[in-house]
């Protein structure tokens, strides 16, 4: 198999495989601010695509967007102490309006104005609870006004100091959904609800199979009741927490006074939710199916679906091939796929399938003059790289027939490859053996202690990733303290 100069083996150094791959297929290029990235249009065509998805379910299951400010009054901020704690440490903060030109050392300087200072600091949102559930303490009176199901997609701001491209920038997109109810069983089935959403999404569309479970306290979302999440295995066989999904309880709503009146009159605090997935989802896509030669991307979600590659050399009957290819490229976009044809007249063949292989271009339809002459083209399918001859006709529906079992298989490969790299785990020695041979999804007895959670932590840097909902009870004892406990947790290393 030709191996591509351009990226490095996985095998080999899967950090820089993936930075590799995230610049060599153009999907984002680092920014003069540290810690930033830009999103190049290939990577932002994937995010959009996504998002499509995304934004349709969460407006079938009732939400509305909304948009709410970039800065948030640092009061705001302090009101809620967990979720204080959580954030200060990486905030950036507003103190002027206004520069101003300053001679220093002989040399025109820009200095911010001292009489700009602000009154209030603004904090550049890391997330927006504090100022949104301020908004719905405005809007909720009653009962009647109740649920409120709202979603907001923005960019928000945590200052990290070690970043890598998509999967921890200072600056990223996400969505946040921000809900409040009457009832703390509503508010509950609402962040469950939302949590099968992510699940079903990263499923369905990034073939990524996840764990649906609860994270462990010292886990949670800062000011959360309890947060749920989605959790997946990459190749390189370290966790990544795709989504989140948090019960707030009355926490926000107690201290922003987010009050409505019930059918008997009385006040009462309402409930909250919160959820969000963000630009990570694209640093999973990537990880979970990428390989040596670039890009893997399933169907559903790859910016260009099919690319259509000529192949002729002098003397063939180049037009009437591109002809043909130009048909097949009008059927199939006809059927609603996203088709590139690649007609470039300097470039030979062989290196058009790699740039495209790079860029993770599911299905590639290569058409000769043997092709042209029998009626048929050549269907070669990115992530195994098969190949089988296809009948010109009826091609729109044999392409998109082909392209929902590339969805499928890539879903069943990622499965089978994250099963296989989870393992029952007894023994604290064996647990520290296998995490620096392989690692994986480490399914340990845990008796549930904060203490023992972050002894492991220190130890070995693995954590708890998820208390999944489909776990069996089954009576063992803590792998670090021998105490009772009840079940398996999933331990992994994670991003
Ligand atoms: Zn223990």
């Amino acid at each position: 198999m030709a191996k591509s100069k351009l990226i490095t083996p996985r095998a080999e150094d899967y950090p820089r495989w993936y930075t590799d791959v995230v610049t060599q297929a153009r999907l984002a290029d680092y920014s003069p601010v540290k810690g930033c990235m830009v999103i190049r249009p290939h990577g932002y065509t994937l995010w959009e695509n996504m998002q499509r998805e995304l934004d349709r379910m969460f407006k079938e299951t009732g939400h509305r967007n909304a948009y709410f400010p970039l800065f948030i009054p640092k009061s705001f901020l302090a009101k809620e102490a967990e979720h204080v704690e959580g954030f200060a440490k990486e905030c950036a903060i507003v103190t002027h309006s206004r520069l101003m030109t300053e001679i220093v050392d002989g040399k025109a300087t820009l200095v911010p104005d001292p009489a700009s200072k602000l009154e209030e600091e603004l904090i550049v949102r890391p997330t927006s609870e504090t100022i949104i559930y301020h908004m719905f303490a405005k809007w909720v009176k009653s009962y009647r006004d109740l649920p409120i199901l709202i979603n907001q997609w923005a960019n928000v701001v945590r200052w990290e100091m070690r970043t890598r491209l998509f999967l921890r920038t200072t600056e990223f997109l996400w969505q946040e959904g921000h809900t409040a109810h009457a009832t703390a069983g509503e508010a509950e089935e609402e962040t469950r609800r939302m949590l099968d959403v992510y699940a079903t999404f990263a499923e369905e569309f990034m073939a990524v199979p996840v764990l649906t479970g609860r994270k462990t306290d010292s886990e949670k979302f800062a000011g959360a009741l309890h947060t749920y999440c989605i959790e997946a295995l990459m190749q390189d066989n370290k966790a990544l927490q795709a989504g989140t999904s948090h019960n707030l309880g009355q926490n926000f709503a107690t201290v922003f006074d987010l009050k409505f009146q019930d059918e008997e009159g009385q006040w009462k605090h309402a409930y909250n939710t919160s959820w969000g997935v963000s630009t990570r989802l694209v640093g999973a896509v990537i990880m979970a199916h990428g390989d040596d030669n670039g890009l893997v991307l399933p169907p559903k979600i790859a910016p260009i679906q099919v690319v259509i590659v000529p192949i002729y050399r002098t003397g063939d009957d180049k037009e009437a091939i591109l002809a043909k290819a130009a048909e097949i490229r009008t059927e199939l976009t006809a059927a609603g796929l996203t088709v590139e044809l690649d007609d470039r007249d300097k470039m030979n063949p062989g290196a058009k399938f790699n740039e495209w292989e790079m860029l993770g271009v599911p299905l590639r339809i290569e058409l000769g003059p043997k092709d042209l002459e029998k009626g048929t083209v050549v269907c070669a399918r990115r992530p195994d790289r098969a190949k089988s001859f296809e009948p010109m006709e009826g091609i729109a529906d044999t392409v998109s027939r082909i392209l929902g079992e590339i969805q499928a298989r890539m879903l069943e490969t990622a499965r089978a490859r994250r099963d296989a790299a989870t393992f029952k785990i007894d023994d604290y020695d064996a647990f520290k053996a296998k995490l620096d041979d392989g690692g994986g999804f480490l399914l340990a007895h845990w008796c549930g202690s904060d203490a023992c959670e972050a002894a492991v932590q220190a130890e070995t840097k693995a954590t708890i990733r998820c208390i999944t909902f489909d776990g069996e009870d089954e009576t063992g004892a803590c792998m670090k303290c021998g105490e009772k406990s009840t079940r398996r947790v999933h331990f992994a290393r994670a991003y």
